[in-house]
């Protein structure tokens, strides 16, 4: 799959945002390494700390359905939904990338111009957590 597919299936996941307290809203899609997508949207919640981002709903999704083995993601956002200029993931959802990606993870962001830019997970997350067992 190219990568403005991707983005395309990104940004139809952002029209499921629900975000009324933020209006910032994201989708995200997931390329699995056998081919297939998984999207996701951000979810807000009034108590605030239950809400989740679009890109770890993706992974959260995949995962529960035994889906481990990603190659990129394609993140789309903004305020109003109008695309912001590199909308890359929070803090969080880079630690929970690291978690089932390798630092090649790619992650792909358009900008409000339409250009894509790409990212290696290690570009933007070089020092994840480890928990040493
Ligand atoms: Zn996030």
């Amino acid at each position: 799959m190219d990568n403005e597919k991707l983005i395309d299936l990104a940004a139809e996941a952002m029209e499921n945002s629900y975000s009324p307290y933020s209006s910032f809203r994201v989708g995200a899609a997931l390329l699995l390494k056998n081919g297939g997508v998984v999207t996701g949207c951000n979810i807000e919640n009034s108590a605030y700390s239950p809400c989740i981002c679009a890109e770890r709903l993706a992974i959260f999704k995949a995962v529960s359905n035994s889906r481990k083995e990603f190659l990129k993601i394609a993140v789309v956002g903004g305020k109003n939904g109008e695309k912001a200029d590199l909308c890359l993931p929070c803090g969080v959802c880079r630690q929970v990338m690291s978690e089932f990606c390798g630092g090649e993870f790619i992650i792909l962001i358009r900008g409000q111009d339409g250009s894509v830019t790409e990212k290696s997970l290690q570009e933007l997350f070089p020092l994840p957590f480890v928990f040493n067992k």
